[in-house]
């Protein structure tokens, strides 16, 4: 572990160091605690030592700043002192320090408070892990790994807010894997589901930053793309049915065959006055593709 030392004393400052070394530690030292803190501002340590009584910033007051700032992982952060009466270490430890030894302390104790440490960093650590792991379970469709229903609607409720205020075009694509139904009956479920994974990395191949693409239903997916005109919008459609068109899937006994979608596209400049108009016309769209003939593109203007 990289551990930050802070000590104004030099000779019991070289005494830990040496100790930390010994036991497999990395040290950087500071002289005190305003020299840390700078250290501490260009490159944040998980683990501080730090003395009580020092010139310019003393222990407390190091600690204080280290936590106040907003960094991203835990520092686990120990005390050294001298003074062992109990109010000094309850105002220690109120001031964010998660640990404390009173000098002069014995040095099996010293690494074994540091063991205990990088315990709880590396709970911390795993806790962090968790939680985006169910960040990305709560925001993502388990079959395809796209943003989920739930997902792309509040990305693109946020779209539409801008595009709302600011009158900047923003296109959507409602799309929907044609006669799939049949493609489980014929090939089995398991293959239907491969078939609409396939889909969904060809549909996430050529995004443009802002863009997303979510899993809508079953074998529906819908495409957000800010500031993107009806026009530029119908041509990412068509390339995307003729890309899905051409899209050979293979099966067990190495036959081929491939699926075609039907999409819907739909596009504001901030005349349409609620996300769900906007895509009930991209949805209604889409209902003609399906309705003259399929694998193609209809858009909302072509209704008029
Ligand atoms: P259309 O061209 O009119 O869209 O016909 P379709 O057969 O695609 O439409 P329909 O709505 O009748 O059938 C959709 C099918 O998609 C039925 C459903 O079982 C299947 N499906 C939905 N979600 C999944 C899934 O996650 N995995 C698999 N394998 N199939 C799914
Ligand atoms: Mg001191
Ligand atoms: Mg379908
Ligand atoms: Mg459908």
């Amino acid at each position: 572990m990289k551990i930050l030392l802070v000590e104004d004393e030099h000779i019991s400052r070289q005494m830990v160091k040496k100790i930390l070394l010994k036991a497999g530690h990395e040290v950087v030292e500071a002289e005190d605690g305003q020299a840390a803190w700078e250290l501490f501002q260009r490159e944040p340590f998980q683990f501080v030592i730090t003395d009580w009584m020092m010139p310019r910033l003393d222990g407390p007051s190091l600690v204080q700043h280290i936590r106040s700032s907003d960094q991203k992982s835990y520092t686990y952060i120990v005390l050294l002192t001298a003074m062992d009466d109990k109010d000094n270490v309850v105002s220690g430890l109120e001031s964010g320090a998660d640990e404390y030894l009173t000098k002069p302390f014995n040095n099996k104790e010293l690494i074994a408070r540091v063991a205990s440490g990088i315990r709880i960093l590396n709970l911390e650590e795993q806790l962090i892990q968790a939680r985006q792991q169910m960040e990305q379970l709560a925001l993502h469709d388990g079959l395809t790994g796209l943003l989920n229903r739930r997902a792309i609607e509040e990305y693109a409720e946020a779209e539409f807010d801008q595009t709302s205020r600011k009158k900047r075009p923003l296109s959507v694509v409602l799309l929907d894997v044609d006669h799939f139904k049949s493609v489980n009956d014929k090939y089995g479920h398991k293959f239907g589901d491969h078939t609409l994974r396939r889909v969904a990395q060809l549909l996430t191949g050529d995004l443009r930053k802002y863009d997303r693409v979510g899993r809508w239903g079953g074998e529906e997916f819908i495409l957000i793309l800010p500031e993107t005109q009806l026009q530029d919008a119908i041509m990412v459609a068509e390339r995307l049915r003729s890309r899905i068109a051409d899209m050979k899937l293979s099966l067990e006994n190495g036959k081929q065959f491939s699926v075609q979608i039907s999409l819907g596209v739909a596009c504001t400049t901030g005349e349409f006055p609620s996300l769900q108009k906007l895509i009930d016309a991209a949805d209604q769209a889409m209902y003609r593709a399906k309705q003259t003939g399929r694998n193609r593109v209809c858009s909302s203007e072509s209704a008029h």
